[in-house]
């Protein structure tokens, strides 16, 4: 998929009212089933996951506030953004001054309209810009959210890309918020994009498309004895912001998954952040019972842009660029996973001489003779059967697809063989 085509899957999701339940994450992962195999799952309201108890399903179909005139100043139906997720049915004709601790906005960003949630306590409200309160007058309102809170299921989703091997790779994207683009529709449309790309990988890649928090504290809950097959993991959101990547460990801090994407990030703008028990379902990956190594990765992170959480996260605030980019970064960690292993030199005694196997000469005129020459040394030399590739491209500098070709070359040549697996 091109940055325009995942683009275009953005604009497609972005009407659906998403939340931690409903009919709004069915028709997402709907239209993500378009695209992939899918493996829905749906879990029944009072499903004991983990510490957590499923709630109830919510679902909405319309919700406004009229003014005397009889005109909507706040209506659903022009942004899903309006009614603060999980609200209770509503029908009522209040004064402003009863509707005002119901009316959530952003006082510093009049223009914006916030995104609340209410999950686990019962409630309702809208939200709304704080330029639309300022103009609203003072009633009488007539107040509709014509909502239903009942038992029901959460619903998530599974693509697999079989690998032939045990070991698992697990990408993990939120599917819960509604109309915000960069959180989380990008990620989604990237883990799409990921998944369609790998053809008969070594790992075996799961993708799992669920609510957050809830949602990844059910998919561990019923998937307990497979999570050790998980050898790598990401969180994946906010991946199509104008931002530079940004990389948060894993809890283990030194786990491959964290070492391959520190080597993919070294040659452009980045940043590595150190694990923290906050931020998305990394937070549930790497609590200490499971302990997995599942980093998170991100353009801009979790709330560090002012238009996260509000109606400024629209189409126009992630571009086909800026996801092709996080696709191409993605990529490149694929590549290092898919790719590593240890390799024993076969001739470690001295240099083995290169020229006479044409390994010399057969780069000659190649811009990038010094950096494949680099390679081949770095690899015969490190290659003691203990230290992968992985750990060659973080010693050397040189980058991972250079080293990796190095010791395929050098393979062809007889002078390496693989012992084991690397990453
Ligand atoms: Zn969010």
């Amino acid at each position: 998929m091109t940055g325009e085509e995942m683009h275009a899957l953005v604009e497609r999701l972005y009407p659906l009212c998403r939340s931690i339940t409903g009919d709004g994450v069915r028709a997402t992962l709907g239209v993500v089933g378009e695209l992939l195999d899918l493996a829905v799952h749906e879990v029944p309201t009072g499903t004991q996951v983990l510490d957590w108890t499923i709630p109830r399903e919510w679902n909405i179909r319309d919700a406004w506030i009229k003014n005397p005139a009889g005109e909507r100043v706040v209506d659903f139906r022009r942004s899903n953004l309006h009614v603060v997720g999980y609200s209770v049915p509503v029908s009522a004709t209040m004064t402003l001054d009863e509707l005002r601790p119901h009316l959530h906005t952003l006082p510093d960003q009049p223009g914006l309209v916030p995104y609340r949630t209410s999950y686990y306590a019962e409630t309702w409200g809208f939200c709304l810009s704080q330029d639309t309160l300022d103009a609203m007058g003072e009633g009488p309102f007539e107040v509709v959210i014509d909502s239903t809170l009942a038992d029901g299921h959460l619903t998530y989703a599974e693509h697999v890309v079989p690998g032939s091997g045990e070991d698992e790779v697990l990408i993990s994207c939120h599917v819960c918020h509604p109309s915000l683009a960069n959180d989380n529709l990008a990620g989604i449309a990237v883990a799409t994009a990921l998944a369609r790309r790998l053809k008969e990988p070594r790992h075996t890649y799961r993708f799992v498309f669920a609510p957050g928090t809830i949602g990844a504290i059910t998919w561990l809950a019923r998937n307990r004895e497979r999570t050790g097959r998980i050898k790598h993991g990401l969180t994946l959101a906010c991946a199509g912001d104008q931002g530079a990547l940004t990389y948060k460990r894993s809890r283990r801090g030194d786990a491959p998954i964290d070492r391959a994407m520190a080597i993919v990030l070294r040659d452009r703008p980045h940043t590595i952040l150190d694990f923290s028990p906050y931020g998305y379902d990394e937070r549930q990956y790497c609590s200490p019972g499971f302990d997995l190594p599942v980093g998170s990765l991100t353009r801009t992170p979790y709330a560090g842009y002012p238009e996260y959480h509000t109606s400024g996260d629209d189409l126009d605030f992630v571009s086909p660029q800026a996801m092709a980019d996080t696709l191409e970064t993605l990529w490149s960690a694929v590549e290092v996973l898919e790719r590593d292993g240890r390799y024993e030199n076969l001739s470690p005694y001295g240099e083995p001489q290169l020229g006479r196997r044409g390994l010399y000469g057969s780069l000659g005129g190649r811009s990038d003779t010094k950096q494949a020459q680099m390679a081949m040394l770095w690899v015969l030399n490190l290659s003691d059967g203990e230290h992968s590739l992985l750990d060659v491209a973080g010693r050397s500098g040189l980058p991972f697809r250079a080293v990796a070709e190095a010791a395929a070359a050098l393979e062809g040549a007889g002078l390496l063989k693989r012992v084991g697996e690397g990453a």
